[in-house]
């Protein structure tokens, strides 16, 4: 009797729920999701917001990529003037590419199929590293780096090697602790208790300064300067910087390799977005969010500044947190104790630079490198705050050869493309806009000098066709992070673990160098990654 009756009961709705499938065609059973225009809304589409709707997409979930600029990549893009080709950022990736091991990044490149649209260049040096007294080039690879270190200081031979067990074993342990931002208590808290004994490398490591390793490795302060000059792309001076950082890139760089991406790391950003169009999502340009739209504590859309507005499961911001949390989505609400968190860290630098387009191959010159470290000193701390005070005179330089990286697609035939970088503060640009120009030109000339130090050719005016200098005001306008800032927080070990990727909003998420996996275009991906899977946690996708 009971039988009949739930029978029935059943029986009722869902033929009347079949009918009227197909009477409409449509899926009544995915009503659910089909409430919101989009299961995922990605606000930005630097490399963390495109890597994050990748791997949303790839497990079917519906996302829309919306960016305010009218190209994606963020940070990642190139531009054109005249008959140069510019990569806005990239020198170096770490992170691997075909033919090394399968892990970090290079794994996730090949979970979205975005490794089928892009070619890798590997690079053979990691750099060239200029100091009063030294001269140094280092291949890409932990035997040559070793060699040639061992080759110059062969009295710190011990501690050559010393370091390379110390860097693969900290990156090892960092590996087996990938996963540990996904776990809930009481797991989360059981893995933790198990960091000194199972990941003692990272324990030992985590509150450390790379200043720490480099004095338990070495005694010559040439080699020290040497081994950490990288220092001047972590954005802290090394006796300030996590040790977890230096060790990581390092073993990353020099096992995994130096990577560039044919085409600029536009290619890569372009390769993304059509992956995602591939996978059935959108991706806008043109398409500056202004609000996070809220309801019941949770966000339920987004409007754009031209009064669109779209609805949707889950929002991941590619932004900085500052302009999520207070612009976005309205500091009421979120408890104080995370307003506090985001008060209390410090900013990493942004930087200041040069693009140079020549009518000289500087190959044929002599100048075959493809990343040269200047250093007019030794002491990163002075270093640092010369570059931060806008004394770039008395700074280091990074000098890239773009056109030395084997591609075609930087210059014509005889001429070559150079960048120049430095650290740069946003307070010492001025925001009047004559006083800014004035200022930008003098300091670009400051910069090349420097760099002509190395590169006489680089101050002849008769071989400059392009001469473009960028600021922190130029990085905030692409960007919109707070100060032109493009790495995040600063690295130092107390700062290193940054904010989490996701936020005290249960169904809001942060994908971009603001949140946890350090600097760099590979952490951006990886984070990415990680907003991705926390949300395909929640949604039971494995
Ligand atoms: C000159 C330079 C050299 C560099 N060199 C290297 C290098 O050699 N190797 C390396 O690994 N890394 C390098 N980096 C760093 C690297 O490029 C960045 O750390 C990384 O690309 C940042 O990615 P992201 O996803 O965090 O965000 P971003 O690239 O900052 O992207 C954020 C995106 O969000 C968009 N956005 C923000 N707010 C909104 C909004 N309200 N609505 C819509 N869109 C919005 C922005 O327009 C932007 O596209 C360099 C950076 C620069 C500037």
């Amino acid at each position: 009797m009971w039988k009949l009756r739930i029978d029935k009961m059943i029986s009722l709705p869902v033929c009347i729920a079949f009918a009227l499938m197909l009477f409409c065609g449509r899926d009544l059973f995915a009503v659910e999701t089909q409430k919101s225009d989009y299961d995922v809304v990605v606000i930005g589409a630097g490399l963390g917001g495109l890597s994050a709707a990748a791997h949303l997409a790839v497990n079917n979930l519906k996302v829309l990529v919306l960016e305010q600029h009218d190209k994606v990549g963020g940070c990642a893009t190139s531009f054109d003037r005249g008959e140069f080709t510019f990569d806005a950022s990239l020198h170096e990736m770490a992170g691997g590419g075909p033919g090394k091991e399968d892990r970090g990044l290079y794994q996730l490149l090949k979970i979205t199929g975005v490794d089928k649209k892009i070619e890798f260049i590997e690079l053979p040096d990691f750099y060239r590293s200029i100091f009063p007294g030294v001269d140094i080039t280092l291949p890409s690879n932990w035997e040559g780096f070793k060699n040639a270190l061992k080759k110059q200081w062969p009295q710190e031979s011990r501690g050559i090697d010393q370091f390379h067990i110390t860097c693969s074993r900290t990156f090892d342990d960092l590996m087996e602790l990938r996963d540990l931002f996904r776990y809930k208590m009481p797991r989360a808290l059981l893995v933790k208790s198990m960091v000194p004994l199972r990941q003692p490398a990272f324990f030992r490591y985590k509150n450390k300064t790379f200043q720490d390793v480099l004095d338990e490795c070495f005694q010559d302060e040439d080699i020290k300067a040497v081994v950490s000059q990288l220092w001047v792309y972590y954005g802290a001076p090394v006796p300030f910087q996590s040790a977890l950082i230096g060790l990581a890139a390092t073993e990353s760089y020099l096992s995994d390799g130096v990577w560039h991406i044919k085409g600029t790391s536009q290619a890569l950003s372009n390769a993304y977005a059509e992956r995602i169009r591939e996978l059935g999502g959108d991706v806008k340009t043109n398409s500056r969010v202004s609000q996070v739209i809220m309801g019941n504590g949770k966000a339920t859309g987004v409007q754009t500044t031209d009064g669109k507005t779209y609805s949707c499961r889950y929002v991941v911001a590619n932004t900085d947190p500052f302009q999520l949390t207070f612009d976005l989505v309205g500091g009421e609400f979120y408890p104080e104790s995370y307003i506090e968190k985001l008060d209390s860290l410090q900013p990493a630098n942004s930087l200041f630079g040069v693009y140079m387009g020549l009518n000289i191959d500087l190959a044929e010159h002599g100048y075959k490198d493809t990343e040269i470290f200047y250093n007019p000193s030794r002491n990163t701390i002075q270093l640092h705050d010369n570059m931060m005070n806008g004394n770039f005179k008395n700074g280091p330089v990074a000098i890239t050869l773009y056109s030395n990286f084997g591609d075609p697609v930087y210059a014509p035939k005889g001429k070559s493309v150079v960048t120049l970088t430095a650290y740069s503060d946003y307070d010492f640009w001025p925001e009047d806009r004559a006083e800014y120009y004035a200022l930008k030109d003098q300091k670009v000339d400051e910069l090349i000098t420097v760099a002509a130090k190395v590169i006489p050719e680089l101050a002849n005016p008769e071989f400059i066709e392009v001469k473009e200098g960028f600021t922190p005001r130029t990085l905030k306008r692409y960007t919109m992070n707070k100060d032109g800032v493009v790495y995040g927080f600063y690295l130092s070990p107390e700062q290193w673990q940054k904010i989490p990727n996701d936020t005290p909003i249960p169904n809001i998420f942060i994908a971009s160098n603001w949140s946890q996996a350090w600097h760099g275009m590979g952490s951006a991906q990886i984070n990415g990654w990680r907003a991705a899977r926390l949300i395909l946690d929640k949604e039971g996708i494995r």
